[in-house]
């Protein structure tokens, strides 16, 4: 039986900036799916040394090790070497493969340079996994106990051969325990606040397990339920979501993986309405956020950045006398802004925000991050008033998420 894994990244590329390991991201979530838990990951860079060591505590400590990446042709590839030394076994050419190789590159009308013959080299005893979107194929090796999977690096190849070759044989050696998740997406509240509200429900249980992941303007709830079949782990799942799921109310604003800005945008499709936005100091990131999910065209008519108090008057129609009497960062001109967007536009929704992103141009009376959002429906224009801490980056993006989770509020 499996219970836990490692994963080790082989590629001096994934330790820079340029290139992020996304298979072992992948690995895990499939591994999960079968009630096998990842442990732990390691990064290794293309040395031997490191490899070497690296692999040698994987193979103690771990009942399966999948090592990604290093299986190809050239030098610096240097996975299967490396495990053939430590789990001391010789290397044999497999002519099976060495023609499926040379059989690629013909069909290609090319010639097979012959530092790919090395593609056909395994450990004596390894099993083979085909690889159909390639020339390197996996290879599996059972090894004192441990169970040890290399996979070429190309995400797409390793995708294919994990999961024609590795996962139904994984599923027989994980004991049946399924895992069951769900993740709660919240905002409006602070992380204190939410852990205050759900912290007294989560802590009763040891399974399921519950995290709690803040990201930028919003909060992640993640909860992974183990149980013998799928049925039984979510069970175990839903008696908690359920509870968890009515504390929080509808500061839950999607039970999946969608953005606030795809929720918003269902939204305004299922109830047929139009939306345009008057940024300030978001400076498009609103209309960016929009913009970003596709189809977005057929809700979103606009969105203006108007910094100087002369666009306020010109693209959103804001009358003079408003900023001259209360200031570009006021109630009442979020609310000219909303408003002045929405009739411009003949929009249903108009939204319109101003306020003070620092680092410079707070006072007393208005501190930098003080902002002021305003939604214009039919006759109606609501204001919320908001102060946000953090940087310039900061107040920003929280102010995006508090401007499309009024619109969200609204359409619920
Ligand atoms: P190849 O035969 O293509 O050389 P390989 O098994 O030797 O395959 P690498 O050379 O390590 O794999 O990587 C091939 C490609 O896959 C590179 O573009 C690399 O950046 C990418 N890659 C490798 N490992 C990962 C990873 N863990 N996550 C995402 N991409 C990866
Ligand atoms: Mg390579």
């Amino acid at each position: 039986m499996i219970k836990n894994a490692e994963i080790i990244a082989v590629g001096s590329e994934l330790l820079t900036p340029s290139r992020v390991d996304t298979n072992s991201l992948y690995l895990t979530e499939l591994l999960n799916s079968i009630g096998i838990e990842v442990e732990l990951k390691t990064i290794v860079g293309d040395s031997e040394n490191r490899l070497e060591q690296v692999l040698r505590e994987a193979i103690k400590r771990s009942e399966l090790v999948i090592a990604t990446g290093g299986l190809g042709p050239t030098e610096d590839d240097i996975t299967k070497k490396v495990v053939a030394r430590v789990i001391k076994k010789q290397m044999v050419l497999e002519e099976r493969i060495l023609e499926r190789i040379q059989f690629r590159f013909r069909s290609r009308g090319l010639e097979m340079p012959a530092n790919n013959a090395r593609q056909a080299l395994v450990p004596v005893g390894a099993r083979i996994l085909e690889n159909p979107v390639g020339t390197a194929p996996g290879l599996w090796i059972e090894h004192e106990g441990c169970h040890i999977l290399l996979l070429p690096g190309p995400p797409r190849e390793l995708k294919v051969i994990f999961e024609a070759s590795c996962m139904p044989r994984l599923t027989e050696f994980s004991g049946g325990i399924r895992l069951a998740t769900q993740v709660f997406k919240v905002t409006g509240m602070t992380e204190s606040r939410l852990d205050e509200i759900i912290a007294p429900i989560y802590t009763r249980y040891k399974n399921p397990t519950t995290t709690i992941l803040a990201a930028a303007g919003e909060i992640h709830v993640h909860l992974i339920a183990k149980g013998k079949s799928e049925e039984d782990a979510k069970r175990i799942l839903t008696d908690l979501a359920d509870k968890i799921e009515y504390e929080l109310g509808d500061f839950v604003f999607s039970r999946g993986e969608e953005s606030l800005e795809q929720i918003v945008g269902y939204y305004l499709l299922m109830r047929q309405m139009t939306l345009a936005v008057a940024e300030s100091c978001t400076g498009g990131l609103i209309s960016q956020r929009i913009t970003s999910v596709p189809g977005s065209s057929s809700y979103f008519l606009c969105g203006v950045t108007c910094y100087s108090n002369a666009s306020k008057i010109d693209l959103a129609g804001i009358p003079p006398l408003l900023i001259e009497m209360n200031g570009a960062v006021s109630p009442e001109v979020a609310k000219g802004l909303a408003e002045g967007i929405r009739l411009k536009t003949g929009a249903t929704i108009g939204v319109g925000v101003t306020g003070i992103a620092g680092p410079a141009g707070g006072s007393v009376n208005k501190p930098v991050g003080l902002v002021h959002i305003a939604l214009a429906l039919d006759n109606t224009v609501e204001h919320q008033e908001h102060r946000f801490g953090g940087d310039r980056e900061r107040i920003r993006l929280w102010a995006s998420q508090a401007a499309l989770d009024m619109v969200r509020r609204k359409l619920i």
